[in-house]
């Protein structure tokens, strides 16, 4: 029989394919049977479109056969299209496709090391060669009477000859090598199956000879039982039409798909047709992941790719704000074997995530108008990933900045942006924040006082991030917002009489200056005070106390201190022992208790509390004295 020599490039891709793809040998059968899948499809085309293949009986299956005894062959079968020795040559012998073609001309370009690149393009039926030390393709091609068998070792030379095979359709066997043998194997391949095809739309079948032992000793004796038995779903429930699917066809998937043993919040199911096409199943689960917060969190979405299992560990699927979401992608237009570092940059992958993002948005968005329950339940779960999207996905702000929710100090549980804005005063000049701390500390801070007398409501920010987003939202339909808790919203509450009082009151502002002389950037009459004798702001660009607070836990700047601004109650009775006293001491004793208790206030330890109790004891000693 004549030996064929393989194109050079068929050569080096088999070459590099064996020793750069080793660790991943199990995807050759991916491989294959995305290859008769392929060949089912084709012929299934052919019977709707060709009149010579009109009434061709065809009922569409994939068969997987090992040798159970010995573990010396593994076959892939299809009742598909299959070869004649034309097609054998063309399409096993030489690289045909051009995918394949280009990722040689790059490695020769790039200097052979780069060999994990060739994830990026099909490397297909040559990777059985990982598993195999030879490979048989027997093969008849619908339509026609000839079957062929090509037969190849996969160094440099193949062979096509004539062969006998009852009907059209392609068996492809390898026989294994020794570190292949671990293919031959029903749990193996079951596993495989379920984690790559199993939601090919044809059934697989596993059909073998079982072996297995009876008896003991001397009587003992080697049975065999045929066993035939489907080992997929053979239906991608994404891609079946939504007004075939129940809720609970949905449900059900969800929580094979997640092992969430709850029902989801809700899904979204879109069959995006045009230019690219694509079908996305996603959905929210009720409780968020628990490994949401951790940077090694598991991605939630599988990639398909025309219903073959791709990865389901590529986080760059969706933005990483979104990673709370399950679900499934599945493309017509990627490559089958897209590695993932060009995944990223691939064009129609971007495409899909952005429309992708998109969607799930303006679905979260109808929600809220529509569901105002379900999206309360949505955003308790989910309204701090949503907040890391102002900073990291510039392009959907706007819409994400309708979608977060804030607690404030006069509603009930959450309100948004616009609503707030709805229910401001006539006269109110910006969106008031206090953010920083926990929310009870929040809630108790000196400041609200006054804005509570004066009606005015005050968005209650109690969110790690809240610091570090909220001022990158700027101004919301033109109204700046401010934190109350930095220095820029001091003003505002100020009336006439406000300004007059300060004039008057220059000299006790001087006396306390000089008393804590680096400790603060400022001294300032607060108009915004009612029972507090004092509080601390910062300056408009730096960060609260609060927040250093948690920039020194994290390891940051630990020496760095941001020096803060003290506010006094000029109507507060230790305020006024200031005016009136003339001992340096004691003025100094009355000014350190204000800043110390300011910042015990807002929850933030002072540094020198044996000081503190001190001078309080100074002074409540003169009084009780007196
Ligand atoms: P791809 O599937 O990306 O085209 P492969 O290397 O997997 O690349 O397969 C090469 C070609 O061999 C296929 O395009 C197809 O023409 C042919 N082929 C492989 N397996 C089969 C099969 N089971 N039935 C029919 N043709 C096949
Ligand atoms: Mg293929």
């Amino acid at each position: 029989m004549a030996q064929k020599k393989f194109k050079t490039e068929v050569s080096q891709l088999l070459n590099l394919i064996v020793h750069s793809l080793y660790s991943h040998r199990e995807i050759f059968l991916r491989e294959l049977i995305s290859n008769a899948s392929d060949a089912i499809d084709k012929l299934r085309y052919l019977t709707l479109t060709e009149d010579a293949c009109k009434d061709l009986s065809f009922d569409p299956s994939i068969t997987i056969s090992f040798d159970d005894e010995n573990q010396s062959y593994l076959t892939v079968s299809d009742n598909g299209i299959g070869m004649n020795d034309k097609d054998l040559e063309e399409q096993l012998g030489t690289i045909a496709r051009s995918g394949t073609k280009k990722f040689l001309e790059q490695m020769e370009q790039e200097s052979k090391k780069q060999a994990n690149l060739i994830g990026q393009f099909g490397v297909g039926f040559y990777s059985s060669f990982m598993v195999a030390e030879k490979v048989e393709v027997l093969t008849k091609k619908a339509g026609e009477d000839q079957a062929w068998l090509w037969t190849s070792s996969g160094k440099n030379a193949y062979s096509i000859e004539p062969a006998q095979k009852d009907s059209h359709g392609t068996s492809i066997t390898l026989h294994l090598t020794d570190d292949g043998k671990e293919f031959a194997s029903s749990w193996q391949i079951e596993q495989l199956v379920k984690k790559y095809s199993d939601h090919i739309a044809f059934p697989i079948y596993l059909d073998y000879e079982a072996v297995s032992w009876e008896g003991e000793g001397d009587k003992r004796k080697q049975k065999k039982e045929h066993t035939r038995r489907q080992i997929n779903t053979a239906a991608a429930l994404w891609k079946r039409p939504k007004s075939e699917l129940t809720e609970e066809d949905y449900h059900e998937f969800y929580k094979s798909l997640s092992h969430d043993t709850e029902d989801p919040l809700f899904y979204l199911h879109t069959a995006a047709e045009g230019t690219i096409e694509y079908t996305t199943l996603f959905y929210i689960p009720k409780q968020a992941p628990p490994d949401m917060y951790y940077a090694d969190y598991k991605p939630g979405v599988k990639l398909y790719v025309r219903r073959v299992f791709i990865t389901d560990d590529e986080k760059e699927l969706l933005p990483p704000y979104l990673r709370f979401v399950r679900g499934v992608i599945d493309s017509e237009d990627l490559p089958l074997n897209i590695s993932r570092e060009i995944l990223q940059q691939n064009r129609v992958m971007q495409n899909i995530r952005n429309a992708s993002v998109k969607k799930l948005l303006s679905e979260f968005k109808k929600i809220s108008e529509n569901n105002p329950g379900l999206y309360e339940q949505f955003i308790t779960q989910y309204n701090r990933p949503l907040k890391e999207g102002l900073y990291s996905d510039f392009a959907n702000r706007e819409q994400l900045i309708e979608l977060i929710r804030f607690k404030s100090s006069q509603q009930e549980g959450f309100t948004s942006l616009a609503s707030y804005v709805e229910r401001m005063q006539e006269d109110q000049k910006a969106i008031y924040y206090v953010a920083g701390g926990n929310e009870e500390t929040l809630r108790k801070s000196p400041l609200l006082d006054a804005y509570r007398k004066k009606g005015i409501e005050v968005l209650i920010m109690d969110d790690d991030i809240d610091d570090i987003v909220i001022p990158m939202i700027g101004n919301y339909q033109e109204k700046e917002l401010k934190a109350i808790n930095k220095s820029g919203a001091a003003d505002d509450l100020k009336n006439d009489q406000d300004k007059e009082k300060e004039k008057d009151l220059a000299p006790v502002v001087e006396k306390i200056k000089k008393a804590l002389k680096d400790k603060v950037k400022d001294v300032k009459i607060s108009s915004r005070l009612t029972s507090a004798p004092a509080c601390i702001v910062v300056d408009e660009q730096d960060p609260t106390v609060q927040m250093q607070q948690l920039l020194r836990a994290m390891g940051q700047n630990p020496d760095d201190q941001i020096i803060p601004i003290l506010e006094i109650n000029p109507d507060h009775p230790l305020v006024k022992q200031v005016q009136t006293a003339d001992d340096e001491g004691y003025i100094e004793n009355i000014s350190s208790i204000l800043l110390d208790q300011a910042y015990l206030v807002e929850g933030v330890m002072i540094k020198q509390p044996v000081d503190f109790v001190t001078r309080l004891n100074d002074v409540l000693a003169k009084h009780l004295n007196s």
